[in-house]
């Protein structure tokens, strides 16, 4: 497939410079989706497990995780995972230590499910819980360097689309920041070589049509004007032997490797719809071919 895409060189509220690029071969016939996962935590990739075990197993495209933080601060709920590894993990001072390694695992453990091909560790503290992401940016990490490290991560990768967490106002700092960093590092790519960035969020079945999101407050990449997801995967889709099947035991499978995080299977896995938001930074031109993909995904 041909797909020529225009290009929106500047953000809302500066002047809206439109180019159209030279048209680029996009995942089709000839070539698969090219997928980076940009997150903050060894788990936050749990909330798109469906979306991806179908874009690598039904659609043969390639999947890379490049992870923010070091995960270190995840001690809090690790009490279950104490005896597995024989460390007393919910001390913060030997989990600092020990959890770097041990998350890291469970994270490629789960990616093994699902079919992520790399990874890509930044090491960022996994610390200062704060829900502002301003914080995060300014005191926690080392912004100029994550978003030196993903521009170069996209620019080697080729990647078709980035997908984050979608950075709602409730949701945790380290997730609102590692989709503002995906953000601006494909900002600062060249036009024609710009992935789409998509933000994620697992919705409720029975509320998928009404959830909304019209960007964080003081962070104009994230503006989505219209307010809806794009795009969407129901993990409760049925398959196999008498349709006894679905995405959710796919879901349930990648969950259970994060031995050291007890709380997932509790909260990371109540909704059923992995729903996906389109940046408006990302420029009009796209969006066809994100509601094309997971038509395909559909399939
Ligand atoms: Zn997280």
């Amino acid at each position: 497939m041909t797909w020529c895409r225009v290009l929106c060189l500047t953000v809302l509220g500066s002047p809206f410079v439109v180019l159209l690029a030279q048209s680029n071969e996009r995942p089709g016939d000839d070539q698969s989706v090219r997928v980076l996962l940009v997150t903050a935590h060894p788990d936050d990739d749990a909330a798109f497990a469906a979306t991806v075990y179908r874009i690598t197993h039904h659609l043969g495209g390639i999947v890379d995780l490049a992870l923010v933080t070091d995960g270190s601060g995840g001690f809090r709920y690790a009490t279950l995972a104490e005896p597995i590894y024989n460390i007393e993990l919910t001390n913060e001072a030997v989990a600092r230590e020990y959890l770097p390694a041990i998350r890291k695992r469970e994270l490629m453990a789960g990616g093994a499910i699902v079919g992520i091909r790399n990874y890509f560790f930044l090491d960022q503290l996994d610390g200062g819980y704060t829900l502002d992401a301003d914080t995060v940016l300014g005191a926690v990490w080392d912004t100029a360097s994550v978003r030196e490290r993903l521009s170069q991560i996209m620019t080697r990768g080729s990647y078709d689309v980035v997908v984050g967490l979608l950075p709602f106002e409730q949701t945790h700092g380290h997730h609102k920041s590692a989709t503002i960093m995906a953000l601006h590092a494909t900002q600062s790519l060249a036009p024609a070589r710009r992935p789409i960035v998509l933000g994620g969020f697992v919705c409720p079945l029975d509320r998928a049509e009404e959830m909304r999101f019209e960007g964080l407050a003081g962070y104009p990449l994230t503006l989505v004007a219209s307010g809806r997801p794009l795009a969407r995967f129901d993990r409760t889709r049925k398959f196999g032997y008498n349709d006894r099947l679905d995405y959710r035991i796919v879901v349930n499978w990648v969950i259970a490797e994060h031995k050291s995080q007890g709380t997932m299977q509790l909260l990371m896995n109540r909704g059923e719809v992995e729903c996906f938001w389109y940046f408006d930074a990302n420029g009009e031109a796209g969006k066809e071919w994100v509601v094309e993909l997971f038509d395909r995904l559909r399939d």
